[in-house]
């Protein structure tokens, strides 16, 4: 099987030379947005280091190392932070993963830790796991993923070799689209297009009914903020008024994403029509007002009035 991972040649071509050489880095990050790669490249990475095919061939995907870590079922990888949600990995999770670590390779020849969503670290922990980066057991490796470089501290980005995951081409996305979803050719270019060839985004939008309502609603917000009408922003919200907070909050979440992608692909000459009468700086200033009312429900302010001061303040753009 190799990497078969889309694009990224060049970070895949340094972790062949770290494997061919036997001088595979302790601690690696890898870095991207949602959607990336970075959690099913970790996943293979740990298969490379624990593959018994020749080194040339890993991971190959087939022997009884890759099958057990492709099926979560193997004994020397372990998987931390799995949890989203802002300062959620916890200091307790690296305390046991720190005990963990001085337990010897039951089946492999290394022991291969993934710790996800480092972006959530609290500073506890992230000073705890400094320690056990410093001076890891001997055949021991960390791989830590973070959307950026910039959510983690200056000292444990010191202390791992990191790599930035990007999106491939729409062509490039193409088949893995297809393969993961299941749809044809028309259906996956059109979400590949959508997601600006981000194959995680696009898999979940063509494999989840409920998301793709979520764009839908996404777009029917947008016409109404372009609209004349006052009126109209208010209507186009009523609806949410009845939702359930931490549902309520990931739609305002998706909304300040799309509005993200929707000022990149204005910026870049992409297909999206945009907001009709929106500059550059509305989307900003859009994103930053429901970025607040987000964080003002995560805080438990009534949904009512936070939705009302919400369109009134964008309605003002
Ligand atoms: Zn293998």
């Amino acid at each position: 099987m190799r990497w078969n991972f889309a694009s990224n040649a060049k970070t895949l071509a340094a972790l062949e030379g770290y494997l061919s050489s036997g001088r595979f880095p302790h601690a690696l990050l890898l870095c991207g947005e949602d959607g990336t790669g970075k959690g099913a490249l970790a996943l293979r990475i740990a298969m490379a280091l624990c593959c018994t095919a020749p080194v040339a061939d890993r991971p190959c995907g087939v022997c009884s190392h890759c099958y057990k870590i492709l099926h979560g079922i193997h004994p020397d990888l372990s998987v931390y932070g799995e949890a989203k949600g802002t300062r959620s990995f916890h200091v307790e999770q690296i305390r046991q993963l720190i005990e963990d670590l001085y337990i010897r390779p039951n089946e492999a020849s290394c022991r291969v830790f993934i710790l996800k969503n480092c972006e959530n670290l609290t500073d506890s922990a992230a000073n705890a796991l400094l320690k056990a980066l410093e001076e890891p057991p001997a055949s021991t490796f960390f791989i830590l993923t973070a959307p950026s470089k910039d959510k983690l501290l200056p000292t444990i980005l010191s202390r791992v070799t990191a790599f930035t995951l990007l999106p491939p081409s729409i062509e490039e996305a193409l088949p893995y689209i297809q393969k993961a979803s299941g749809c044809d050719e028309p259906a996956a270019r059109n979400a590949a297009g959508l997601f600006g060839g981000n194959i995680g985004k696009a898999v979940a939008f063509l494999t989840d009914e409920s998301l793709q309502k979520k764009y839908q609603q996404s777009q029917e917000i947008f016409k109404a903020l372009g609209d004349k009408n006052p009126a109209s922003l208010s209507l186009a919200l009523l609806p949410f008024e009845k939702q359930e907070r931490t549902e309520l909050t990931s739609f305002l979440d998706l909304l300040v994403e799309e509005l993200g992608r929707i000022l990149h692909s204005q910026m870049t000459g992409g297909e999206d029509p945009g907001i009709p009468g929106f500059a550059p700086s509305d989307y900003n200033r859009a994103r930053q007002i429901i970025l607040d009312t987000a964080d003002r429900l995560r805080r438990n302010a009534s949904i009512t009035p936070a939705l009302s001061l919400m369109a009134a303040k964008l309605r003002s753009i």
